[in-house]
């Protein structure tokens, strides 16, 4: 019988998940190469274990699972996502691909499912970049887009470097990153969005994603005392900071439908009650499907920074330190999944994605491509998160299903 998957045990195992790391809302908080990410790897490998996979990991704690084909020479169908979450993680951003994909692995193994090319199951480490910046670090290493060097000196606010956590959290694995042979790669996701569900479609065909340039703005200013100093006689960086936040809204506005742009972490120095600040960090992204129109958001803010800080006489330093995107994604593999979803009867559309995701990292190596499940009310990074039992059934099927077309 052919194999199928089992929409019990994969729900199951992503409320088991959720549990590690429970925000008193009903999300999760994993954030990258904390315990609470070491105990929900720990979990998932215990449910690999009866599954007669070759383990392996790298040191940016990149995991693999392999499970052998009848043809030793072939190359990897691989697929994944994340188990580490933002704070206000919900319980399906990124743990749905992992979990997809070991249902898959389940799947197979229940049906003794002889395959002819090898599978592997990956969970890549710090996708979100909430703790560590830049976001999907350990697909971006693997890719070769950033030194191993650079990725493991970066520290997170309270000094703990990525290099430490990996120790610290068991995660420092052997290998050195780098390419596996993999003849392509797949990554199931949530959409993260209202499209699907507002069009009644079951499954959303990632062909592309947006432009995304990430900065880290530093505002410098002058300290003084609150009472004495002069309106007109300051330099006052959180106030520039709170200009900056809106003329980094105002971007995004302006290049609507398709324009994205947030500021979304802060940092303020002396921030103490009787000081004028004087040094404030922000970090901001632009994004859009056009890069001509990301670069031209860019220019925009650049030409409102510039204005803020003269007006204000204290300097605003630009960081751009890192980008992803534009990819677009194999056509074949996206017609892959499509035909699967549609012999499944399951509905389709072709999408953009909006969010980063490993999967542009691993596009630059191999064929990839990627699925959308929906999300209720398209409510992401956010205790209420959701998808359905059978939203996300259907969204390993059809990964199983085109897993076993290209494995065969
Ligand atoms: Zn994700």
């Amino acid at each position: 019988m052919t194999p199928t998957i089992d929409p019990d045990r994969l729900w199951q195992s992503i409320m088991a998940i959720a549990a590690i790391g429970p925000t008193p809302d009903g999300g999760s908080c994993r954030l990258a190469l904390t315990p609470q990410d070491a105990a929900a790897r720990t979990l998932f490998r215990q449910w690999c274990a009866p599954l007669d996979l070759h383990f392996e990991q790298d040191a940016i704690g990149n995991m693999f699972l392999r499970r052998e084909g009848t043809d030793p020479a072939a190359g990897a169908v691989a697929f994944g996502s994340h188990l580490d979450t933002v704070p206000t993680g919900g319980r399906f951003d990124g743990v749905f691909g992992v979990l997809a994909g070991l249902e898959v692995l389940r799947a197979l193994h229940d049906k003794g499912w002889r395959t002819r090319t090898p599978l592997e199951l990956v969970n890549w480490t710090n996708e979100e970049g909430s703790r560590y910046r830049p976001a999907m670090m350990g697909s971006r290493v693997f890719a070769g887009d950033m030194e191993l060097e650079t990725a493991l000196a970066i520290t997170d606010d309270a000094g703990v470097s990525v290099a430490q956590a990996l120790k610290d959290s068991g995660q420092a694995g052997p290998l050195t990153p780098s390419q596996r042979g993999w003849a392509c790669w797949l990554e199931a996701h949530i959409e993260q969005g209202p499209v699907l569900e507002a069009t009644a479609t079951d499954i959303g065909i990632v062909t592309e994603t947006m432009h995304a340039r990430y900065f880290q703005l530093t505002i410098i200013g002058e300290p003084s005392h609150v009472g004495p100093t002069a309106m007109d006689r300051r330099r006052d960086s959180l106030a520039a900071a709170a200009e900056t936040i809106l003329a980094v809204e105002r971007v995004a506005l302006a290049a609507e439908p398709n324009g994205r742009a947030s500021a979304t972490w802060i940092e303020n120095y002396p921030n103490a009650r009787g000081n004028v600040s004087n040094i404030t960090r922000l970090h901001c992204d632009v994004r859009h499907n056009r890069p001509d129109r990301t670069i031209a958001m860019e220019a925009a803010l650049r030409e409102a920074l510039a204005g803020i800080a003269a007006r204000r006489q204290l300097r605003i330093d630009i960081d751009p330190y890192a980008s992803f995107g534009p990819v677009v994604f194999d056509t074949a593999l996206g017609a892959l999944l499509r035909r699967k979803a549609e012999d499944r009867q399951l509905s389709t559309c072709d999408m953009i994605a909006a969010a980063g995701h490993d999967s542009v990292l691993i596009a630059k190596l191999c064929p990839s491509a990627m699925l959308f499940v929906p999300s209720v009310d398209g409510i992401t990074h956010n205790p209420k998160e959701y998808s359905t039992k059978e939203q996300v059934a259907r969204g390993a099927q059809v990964l199983l299903d085109a897993v076993m077309e290209l494995a065969a």
